[in-house]
């Protein structure tokens, strides 16, 4: 038994219907023709707050009863979640703290400042700041929403695999960029309970593949070093909660370098204008260097662009880089 299944993802689509948007599948004919498959998009960097990640921050916080939402909100997360819980307090009505690492980039700080949440800064790394974050919880009762190891957060960003299905309901593969692994649990839960017959795929860097190696070892093992340019998913071990349903539904894990990602990010934003941040183009990046079995080639496979928050001088470097 793993701690979601399709049922718990159909639930999250009813409860988070309305607060979010139903983003668009876009077909590529450039870049089927450059590739070699049938090309598909699911743009969530056109999603609320620039990713998927509100549709399991709405999920975590909308079920809460009024008592628990009063005391408060805390995530330890600076990136793409910290926003996503941010704007998802505010909209129940409820006060979010986010914990960010000393010296955190300043841009993200204000983003998430702009979605009403306070900020605390504290330490440099994740452990500190997430032992924080458990205190202040056990001090005041206020709810802490986890990036990844969570059911509800790993059922609401398994609507993203629902919206595939609706959309093309015949793709034979389904490419997720993978840092913890609630985007792809959830997905790969929805996905292969509805249509077994469609690949799950999840794509990391070779600098940040901790839940590949896992994969092949048929155990968590962390990371003792991460490096590379998709920030966010510079994960060092997948989730205990997640990873199991990864190792029960997920047909492979592939790896791409730091330089199929960038050419991957500039790719989508030239021939089809969609701005993906970094880590949002790893599940292109695998297409472009023909990371799938050779039965996929022609096949209508499904890529995700899980975000879009990169500042116009990060992209900037990104062009120079190249
Ligand atoms: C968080 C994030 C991911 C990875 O999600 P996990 O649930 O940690 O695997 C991928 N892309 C973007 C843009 C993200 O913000």
């Amino acid at each position: 038994m793993t701690v979601i299944s399709a049922d718990d993802v159909l639930a999250a689509r009813e409860r988070i219907a309305g607060r979010i948007h139903r983003t668009p599948l876009v077909r590529s004919r450039a870049l089927s023709e450059m590739t070699g498959y049938e090309v598909f998009f699911k743009a969530e960097n056109l999603q609320k707050t620039g990713s998927f990640k509100i549709r399991g921050a709405c999920n975590k916080i909308l079920p809460l009863s009024e008592e628990e939402g009063r005391r408060g909100i805390i995530t330890a997360s600076s990136g793409n979640h910290g926003q996503a819980v941010a704007y998802a307090a505010r909209l129940c009505g409820y006060s979010a703290t986010v914990i960010m690492p000393e010296g955190g980039s300043p841009v993200k700080a204000a983003s998430i400042k702009d979605y009403g949440a306070e900020l605390l800064f504290c330490g440099t790394k994740s452990g500190e700041r997430i032992a924080l974050a458990q205190k202040m919880c056990a001090e005041s009762g206020a709810v802490f929403v986890p990036p990844y190891d969570d059911p509800f957060v790993m059922a609401g960003q398994g609507t993203v695999g629902l919206e595939i299905l609706e959309d093309l309901e015949d793709a034979s593969a389904v490419l997720v960029p993978t840092g913890g692994c609630g985007l792809i649990s959830g997905i790969a839960a929805a996905i292969k309970e509805k249509k077994p017959d469609t690949a799950v795929f999840g794509v990391e860097p070779e600098g940040s593949a901790s839940t590949g190696i896992s994969f092949r070892a048929g155990k968590r093992t962390a990371l003792d070093h991460i490096n590379t340019v998709a920030d966010g998913i510079r994960t060092t071990i997948p989730g205990e909660l997640t990873f199991p349903v990864v190792q029960k539904y997920v047909d492979d894990m592939l790896t791409v370098t730091d330089e199929d990602v960038i050419r991957a990010q500039l790719l989508i934003l030239e021939r089809c204008k969609l701005l993906a941040e970094p880590t949002g183009a790893v599940a292109f990046a695998a297409l472009l260097r023909g990371a799938l079995p050779e039965k996929f080639r022609g096949k209508r496979v499904v890529s995700l662009i899980s975000g879009g928050n990169v500042t116009l001088r990060q992209l900037a470097d990104c062009i120079r880089a190249r």
